[in-house]
């Protein structure tokens, strides 16, 4: 077998004598033989499959140790290390993305404060509270507030059946977030458990209900599901996560601001300008979801992170709430800055001294210097 100079190689593989040399030293591509008087690199032909593969690899940035792995290992497994470093780069690249808009945000605000994690000067407060309403004959709403994990979720479809609402399974799938380390990244975290909740609605379709409407649940028709609003504590401040119509209010400097926005056919229509926003609340049509967890896959949820400052007071909410009580007394009852307990209980009451014609949940957070 006839051997090839370096020269004749490198240009034969698109890879410089340059770098020819280095993957000799590192192990990744031995020379067929080394010319001990000259010290002349020689390669032999069959060489060049692997040295146009190493050529590839490092056109994706793969790392030089791990590209020998893939070299030494047969297929299929050096398909598989292929595709675990891809994807590795994406969810960096993901979790690099949400950190950049992150400091983009926190940079353009004068009076924001960037705080080291471990030593949080934050405490929470937070308190939950869930009703059943006045008019209807079971409670497909839930509200969860434990100590980093804070959600409602307002379930449809399971009405009259003795299974657990879709609103429960999601919220209960999203419970070992509690428990999470605090090295995850906290926005794919909770982006991870929302498609988990899907999942698990899905499990509970499976056995509770009939297969084959499984992956066809239309949620225009709303067959079954839930909506899901959680936000995810990291210390200094919240990663938010919401599908459906259930929303995140934050009351700050005593105004209050609507954080989410609805997944609904009507809300769509006022965001393609065709319907005026003050008609959005009085359309019939105001309740079809566009998006919610029904167990499909697939789950979109809209994601964003959130600065904490003191003072701050989250408010999670279903439609029980939202579309009973008018944003401006929603907004007088947590600027009385009563605790909690004593505001979320005063909203749901407030919900059902307008007629209650719904399922309420809600979730009240404040974030408070600790000391
Ligand atoms: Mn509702």
């Amino acid at each position: 077998m006839e051997l090839l100079t370096i020269g004749a190689f490198a240009r034969a593989s698109r890879l410089s004598p340059k770098a020819l040399r280095l993957y000799d030293e590192q192990g990744l591509l031995r020379p067929a033989h080394v010319d001990p008087h000259s010290g002349y690199r020689l390669y032999a032909p069959d060489q060049l499959e692997r040295a146009r593969l190493v050529a590839r690899l490092r056109q994706l940035g793969m790392p030089l140790a791990r590209i020998r792995v893939v070299c030494d290992a047969d297929p299929p497994d050096s398909a598989a290390e292929v595709a675990d470093y891809w994807r590795e780069v994406e969810d960096g690249t993901r979790s690099g993305k949400r950190l950049a808009t992150f400091l983009i945000d926190h940079l353009s605000r004068e009076d924001s404060v960037l705080i080291d994690d471990d030593r949080s000067p934050f405490e929470l407060r937070c308190a939950a509270s869930c009703d059943g309403g006045s008019t209807r004959k079971s409670n497909e709403d839930r509200a969860f507030a434990g100590d980093r994990l804070f959600a409602v979720a307002d379930g449809f479809g399971a009405a009259g059946s003795d299974v657990d609402p879709a609103s429960a399974v999601a919220v209960r799938a999203l419970e070992p977030l509690e428990s999470a380390s605090a090295d995850d990244d906290p926005l794919n975290a909770l982006d991870r458990a929302v498609a988990e909740a899907d999942a698990a609605v899905r499990e509970a379709l499976v056995s509770d209900g009939p297969e084959q409407l499984v992956g066809e649940q239309m949620v225009g028709e709303q067959m079954m599901g839930t909506t899901l609003t959680a936000v995810l504590w990291f210390g200094s401040g919240f990663a938010l996560a919401s599908i459906g119509d259930s929303r995140c209010y934050l009351l700050r400097d005593d105004e209050l601001a609507q954080l989410t926005r609805d997944h609904t056919v009507v809300q769509a229509l006022v965001e393609d300008g065709r319907l005026p926003a003050e008609e959005a609340d009085s359309h019939p049509k105001r309740p079809i979801l566009a998006r919610a967890l029904h167990g499909g896959g697939g789950a979109q949820p809209d994601l964003q992170l959130r600065e904490a400052r003191a003072g701050d007071r989250y408010l999670l909410c279903t439609d029980g709430l939202h579309q009973a009580v008018a944003p401006e007394r929603v907004r007088a009852v947590l600027g009385e800055r009563a605790a909690p307990e004593v505001a979320a209980a005063r909203l749901v009451e407030l919900a059902n001294e307008e007629g209650g014609p719904d399922n309420i949940a809600c979730v009240v957070v404040d974030v408070e210097l600790g000391l």
